[in-house]
C-alpha cells in the first residue's frame, strides 16, 4: 500500500498500529477484533444558502468508533479534503487517545467537505447550525460529544451549542466542547493541546538532559495548535528556529521572535514575509537538522517519500497522524523518538473533560486548577508509557497504543457494550 496520497487507506494504516502492540497489551484477541471496526457512521448533506442566494450541499460525516469506556468524544474538521476513511481514522485515534490518557470516553470524529477560507462569517454560521441540524439525534451529552479540530474554533462550537439547544428545547452545554468561556467554556482550552505538549517535552528534556537554550525547534503549522505550541516553547526557552503555515515557512538559526509572528499573522494574515527569517518550504522545514520537529497540521506529512530526510531527534505529533506507518518503521530504525499524537496531542481532549465535567457540575474551575491538572495527567501517562517502551524496548507510538489498548481491552473484557457476552 503506498503512504503517499493524503488520505488513502489512512484508517487502515491507523488501525495496523493495533497489531503491533497487541503483543504487549495482555488482552484478548475478541477485544482487539471489537476496536478495529468503527461502531457508527452517519453521512449527512447540508444545504447552505450562501450570501449571494446561490444554495450550496456540503457533504458531512460524524463517526463514532468505539463508545465501551464512554460517550465518544472528538473534533469537527471543516477542510476541502476531509473524506469518510479520514473521518473514520480521526474517530479510531480518539478512541486511544482517551484511552491513553484515561478519560471516560470512547472515541469519535466528525467533518465536513468545505474550504472555509472561501465562505463568508455568515456562511459559517449557517453551515454550522445546519451541520448541528443534520447530527442533533447522532450527538448528546452522554452519548457523542463534539469539539473543535481544524479550521474550527471556540466561535463555532458556540453556534452549533446554541443550535443544538435550539432543537432540543433545553440547555445542555455538555454536549459540545472548547466553546466560548461566556457560553460555558472552560479556562485554558483554547491552548489545552500545545500545553498538553509543551509539559511532555518539558519531561523529555529531563530525560535527554536537555539544556532548553540549545534545544532547536521547527513548528509545522500555525494554526491553534501550532501557534500556541511555538509561543509556549519559546517562553519556556526553547529555541524555535522555524514555523508554517499554508503559505510557507520562516527559519532563522538564531530563533524566530515568535512574537512578532504572531503579530505579523494578525496583520497580515499570514505567515509570509516575516521580517528578520529567511522563507522555506514546508517539505525543507520538516527535514531540518533540529532536536524536536513539531508536525502540528494535517495527517501523513511524513512518509516513505521524506522519512530518510527527516534529521530532527524527537518528532513531537501535535497533529493527529502525521507519520504513516511506514515511516513510523523508518524514524525507528534511525533512533528517533517519536512521542506519538494519541500522547502528545491529548492534552485538548483532556481540558475538553474539564469542560465537560464542569459544564455537568455548573462548577467552574480557575485557570490554575486546570493546568495543574493537565500538568499531572501528561507527565504521569508519558511516564508509564515511557517504562513500557524501555521495559519491553519498544518504540513510544507501540508502547502508547499497548497502554491504551490495555485500558480498552479491560473494559472491552469487563462487559462494556455486551461484548463478550455469551451467557
Ligand atoms: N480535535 C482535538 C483532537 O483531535 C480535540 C478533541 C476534543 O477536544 O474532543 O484531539
Amino acid at each position: 500500500m503506498s503512504d503517499t496520497s493524503p488520505s488513502q487507506g489512512l484508517f487502515d494504516d491507523a488501525i495496523s498500529r493495533l497489531d503491533l502492540a497487541f503483543p504487549y497489551a495482555d488482552i484478548g484477541e475478541e477485544a482487539l477484533a471489537k476496536l478495529k471496526k468503527p461502531k457508527e457512521i452517519l453521512e449527512v448533506a447540508i444545504p447552505v444558502r450562501h450570501d449571494d442566494g446561490r444554495l450550496e450541499v456540503y457533504t458531512g460525516y460524524r463517526v463514532r468508533h468505539d463508545d465501551t469506556r464512554g460517550p465518544t468524544k472528538g473534533g469537527i474538521r471543516f477542510h476541502p479534503s476531509v473524506c469518510l476513511d479520514e473521518v473514520k481514522a480521526l474517530a479510531f485515534w480518539m478512541t486511544c487517545k482517551c484511552a491513553c490518557v484515561d478519560l471516560p470516553f470512547g472515541g469519535g470524529k466528525g467533518g465536513v467537505v468545505v474550504d472555509p477560507t472561501q465562505l463568508s462569517l455568515f456562511e459559517i454560521e449557517r453551515l454550522s447550525r445546519g451541520y448541528i441540524d443534520a447530527i442533533a439525534d447522532f450527538i448528546g451529552p452522554d452519548r457523542d460529544i463534539p469539539a473543535p479540530d481544524v479550521y474550527t474554533n471556540a466561535t463555532i462550537m458556540g453556534w452549533m451549542a446554541d443550535q443544538y439547544a435550539i432543537i432540543k428545547r433545553v440547555k445542555a452545554p455538555a454536549v459540545i466542547t472548547g466553546k466560548p468561556l461566556a457560553l460555558g467554556g472552560s479556562l485554558g482550552r483554547e491552548d489545552a493541546t500545545a500545553r498538553g505538549g509543551v509539559y511532555i517535552l518539558q519531561e523529555v528534556a529531563k530525560d535527554m538532559v536537555w539544556d532548553y537554550g540549545e534545544v532547536t525547534v521547527a513548528v509545522q503549522g500555525f494554526g491553534n495548535v501550532g501557534s500556541h505550541a511555538a509561543r509556549l516553547l519559546a517562553a519556556e526557552g526553547f529555541r524555535v528556529v522555524a514555523v508554517s503555515d499554508v503559505s510557507g515557512g520562516c527559519y532563522n538559526p538564531q530563533g524566530v521572535d515568535v512574537a512578532a509572528a504572531l503579530e505579523h499573522v494578525k496583520a497580515s494574515g499570514s505567515l509570509r514575509g516575516l521580517p528578520n527569517s529567511e522563507p522555506i518550504s514546508n517539505a525543507d522545514l520538516l527535514e531540518l537538522p533540529v532536536t524536536v520537529l513539531v508536525p502540528a497540521a494535517l495527517e501523513r506529512v511524513i512518509t516513505h517519500a521524506n522519512v530518510d530526510r527527516i534529521r530532527a531527534k524527537v518528532v513531537c505529533e501535535l497533529a493527529n497522524g502525521p507519520i504513516s506507518a511506514h515511516a513510523d518503521e523508518g524514524l525507528r530504525q534511525r533512533g528517533t523518538m517519536v512521542i506519538p499524537d494519541i500522547l502528545a496531542n491529548a492534552g485538548g481532549v483532556t481540558v475538553s473533560y474539564y469542560e465537560w465535567v464542569q459544564n455537568k457540575a455548573g462548577l467552574y474551575w480557575p485557570l490554575g486548577e486546570v493546568h495543574g491538572r493537565l500538568r499531572r495527567t501528561m507527565t504521569e501517562e508519558y511516564r508509564r508509557i515511557r517504562q513500557l517502551s524501555t521495559d519491553h524496548r519498544i518504540g513510544m507510538r507501540i508502547a502508547a497504543y499497548a497502554h491504551a489498548l490495555r485500558r480498552m481491552g479491560r473494559a472491552v473484557e469487563a462487559g462494556g457494550t455486551r461484548a463478550m457476552y455469551t451467557g
